[in-house]
This record gives C-alpha cells, structure tokens and sequence, in this order.
C-alpha cells in the first residue's frame, strides 16, 4: 500500500468517520443501521468486518457483516457457524476479551498464527480464504455498557494496522454503539406505543360490554317509570327488579375492571399494599359466594373449624370474587362450581372448581401475568383483559401465599387453588 504523508491521512480518517457517522443516523432500524457502518469502512478502513453484539450468557451476536469481495462473504459466516470465537479462557477470542475488558486491541497475525489458530483443515481453509493479516477490534460502548464489538480486519496483501488506525477504529465503534443504541430505544419506544394502543383498544372495548348493558337496563327502567307513572302500563315490580339486577351486575363488572385497570397501572410502578388485619377466612367466602351472581350454582364445603390468619380482606375477597367470576364465566351456565375450604396443617387452602373449557397446559403460567389469557379464551367468545388473576397472585404473594390452576386440559373443567398461612399453631408450638 501507499505511504501517506499525516495530512492525506488525516483528511481519509476525517472523510471515512464523516461518512460513518452519517449513513449510522440514516436509519432508525437498529439491524439496518448497523449493516450500513459495516459497509462504510469496506474497502476504505479494511478489507472485511464484522459487527457482534453482546448476548446474555457470553454468547454472540452477530448482526453485521461486510467484505470488499462480496463472494466471500459466505466465508465469514462459515467461519463464525462452524468455528464460533473461543470463550474458553485459556484461549479467549479477542472478541469476547474486548466485550469482557472494555478495551481495543490491534493484532498482526501471520500465516503461522492461523496454523495455529485453526481447529481442522476447513478451518485453516475458511481463515485464510476470508483474508486475515491484521484486526482492530474496538469495543461497542453505549450509555456506559458494552453492547459489543466492532471487528476490522485486513487481508494480509495490505498494509497493516497501526496506532493511528486503532484511534480511528475505536472513534467508528463509538459512533455506531450510539447510533445502534439510539435506533434500539427508538425501536422499544416504538413497541411501548404500539403495545399500549392495543391495551387501549382491548380495555376499551372490555369496558364498552358492561357499559352497554347499563345503558340498556338504565333506559328501560326510565321508560317503565314513565309509562307507570302516566298510567299508560301497570307497574310490574318483579319486571323492574329484574332490570334493576342487571344494571347493577353491569355496575359491578364495570366497577370490577377499572380496579384491575387501576391495579395493573399501580403495580407497574410500587408493589401492592396490603393491610392486614384477623381475618375469618370461612365466613369471609360464605358472604363471597352469597354475594356473586352465580351464587345458585355453587357447592360450597367449608370446615367448621375457625380458619383465622392476618390477611387483607378487602383484596382476599377481590381473589375470592375473581375467582368465583371466572368459574362462573369460563363454563356452561347452570354448570355447578364447587367450592372448598380447608386447613391443611398451618395454610387455609381455597380451591373453586369448575366444569368449564379448563386451562391448556401451556398457558397454565401465563394466565397469572398481566394480560395473559389462555389461547382457548382469547380466541373464543369470552371476554375479558387477563389482569384479574395477574392482581390475585400478586395479592396472595404480598401475604406469604400461592395461587395455582390444574386442568385436565382442554374442556376438562380447571381446579384453582389458593394456600395462606394461617394462625394456627403447628402441632409442635
Ligand atoms: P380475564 O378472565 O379477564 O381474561 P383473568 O386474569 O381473570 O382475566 O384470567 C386470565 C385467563 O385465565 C383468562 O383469560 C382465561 O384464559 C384463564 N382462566 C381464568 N379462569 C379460568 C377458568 N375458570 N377456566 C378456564 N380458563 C380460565
């Protein structure tokens, strides 16, 4: 290669970061981006390159690569598949040693050090095929973590890296770590959107149902008063009640959901509160179970002893509620629920069992995250936001408990469980 006198260099270094930088901000896709810096420095700052990002568990990414002869490019992700950099730290690959310290490197590396290097013949093969002679590797650094590496590399025909490439190998790192890092929180700001549009149409149409029904009830209650009062129909009391009935369930299921909605929102940023107090956890379920709409379908079997354990009633009766809903909901109307409660050695042990479309076994842990709904519940024609049992866990959690489901899967009904630590001594105190 040429000599340059400083000056020539200098102007090539500046035009070469230049262009870096602008085809960097050109896109605010991340995987674009980043494939742009690595065509930017092909041919003018080396002959081949390759852009890793940093995985969890020490693993690799790589997300770029870039070679002046785009035939051998199959070369470099041969190379990468079949033979990965070495984590083993006796021969730590300069890529993960750069990931790991921080700190640039600037190799020359002859045909001897490939021989030695190479793990079989296709190896020796790939390495000298892709062209290797001397590397910078420059660390990835964004908001103060390493993100990465960016790794330059020479064909042994060229002149090879000196001090003055390393600083310009580490100013290209710099900028492409910001830009990848700008376009990664563009991207994330981007999902944030978009996720809470979808929850607002979720919550929005969830909440329309309810409302419907209130709107409904509420007008035909107006137009039964009037007619009564104008003595145009007689007043029928029971036809009354019953609007009345089915504006308050559609009340309280309004009310229900703007709780989970206001849950949900307040335990992104603060864990729950709960304020206990002595509980009797059996006539706590007995009010329970009179109380909900579905109270004629339940069997209930409660133990005559005391259950009495320091609890929050208030969000106990928000699980008991909840709980009871979606028996309720998930299964054939008319279809019994049965309901149990039991002292097993020091923990009170609620299950309600229903008859219903049961839980599939690969949903069986997500239904207790928020917004997490069963793939047979989600699809079907039954409403709901997948927050309540998110909320009921979270509840049980905060009092030293467990909440589970089991299934004989789907359409075999689903048993949900809840355990608390009661007050009773253990036969031992
Ligand atoms: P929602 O019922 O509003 O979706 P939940 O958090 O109470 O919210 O329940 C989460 C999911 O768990 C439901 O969407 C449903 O898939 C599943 N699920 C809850 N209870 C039952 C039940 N008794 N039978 C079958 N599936 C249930």
């Amino acid at each position: 290669m040429a000599d340059f006198d400083e000056q020539p260099l200098r102007v090539e270094r500046f035009e070469l970061l230049a262009s870096v930088s602008a085809v960097a901000a050109a896109s605010l896709d991340p995987d674009v981006a980043v494939q742009n810096v690595a065509q930017a420095v092909v041919p003018a700052f080396c002959d081949w390159c390759v852009v890793d990002l940093a995985l969890e568990g020490g693993e690799l990414g790589i997300v770029a690569t870039a070679h002046r002869d785009p035939g051998r490019q199959p070369l470099i992700s041969e190379l990468r598949t079949a033979y990965p950099p070495s984590a083993d730290p006796d021969e730590l690959h300069p890529i993960h040693r750069v990931i790991r310290d921080g700190r640039s490197v600037l190799d020359r590396i002859s045909d001897d050090d490939l021989q030695a290097r190479a793990s079989d013949a296709r190896h020796l093969e790939l390495l000298r095929g892709v062209g290797i002679g001397s590397h910078v590797v420059a660390p990835l650094v964004a908001r103060g973590a390493i993100i990465g590496a960016l790794s330059f590399v020479r064909a042994p025909d060229r002149a090879p890296f000196d001090d003055a490439d390393l600083l310009t190998g580490e100013d290209v790192a710099r900028r492409a770590a910001v830009s990848i890092d700008n376009a990664t929180l563009y991207r994330a700001a981007q999902e944030a959107a978009r996720t809470s549009d979808e929850f607002m149409a979720i919550a929005s149409h969830e909440l329309r149902t309810p409302l419907a029904v209130v709107q409904g009830h509420w007008d035909l209650l107006q137009r039964m008063l009037a007619r009564a009062t104008a003595g145009d129909d007689a007043f029928e009391p029971e036809r009354f009640q019953r609007s009345l009935d089915r504006l308050g369930s559609g009340i309280s299921q309004l009310r229900r959901l703007t709780d989970e909605l206001l849950d949900v929102s307040r335990l992104r940023h603060t864990p729950l509160a709960v304020a206990v107090e002595s509980v009797d956890l059996g006539q706590l379920v007995r009010v329970a179970v009179a109380d909900s709409p579905a109270a004629s379908r339940v069997e209930l079997a409660v133990s005559d002893a005391p259950l009495q354990g320091n609890w929050d009633p208030d969000r106990l009766r928000q699980v008991v509620d909840n709980l009871l809903a979606n028996a309720a909901k998930y299964a054939p109307d008319g279809s019994p629920i049965e309901v149990s409660l039991a002292s097993v050695g020091r923990v009170a042990r609620l299950t309600v069992t229903d008859h219903g479309i049961g839980v599939p076994d690969d949903d069986r842990e997500a239904i207790f995250t928020p917004f997490g709904r069963a793939h047979n519940a989600a699809a079907g024609r039954y409403p709901g936001l997948g927050l309540g049992l998110s909320v009921s866990r979270e509840i049980v959690v905060q009092m030293g408990g467990r909440i589970w489901v089991e299934s004989g899967g789907e359409g075999a009904g689903s048993t949900f469980s809840v355990e608390l630590p009661t007050n009773e001594p253990s036969p031992e105190d």
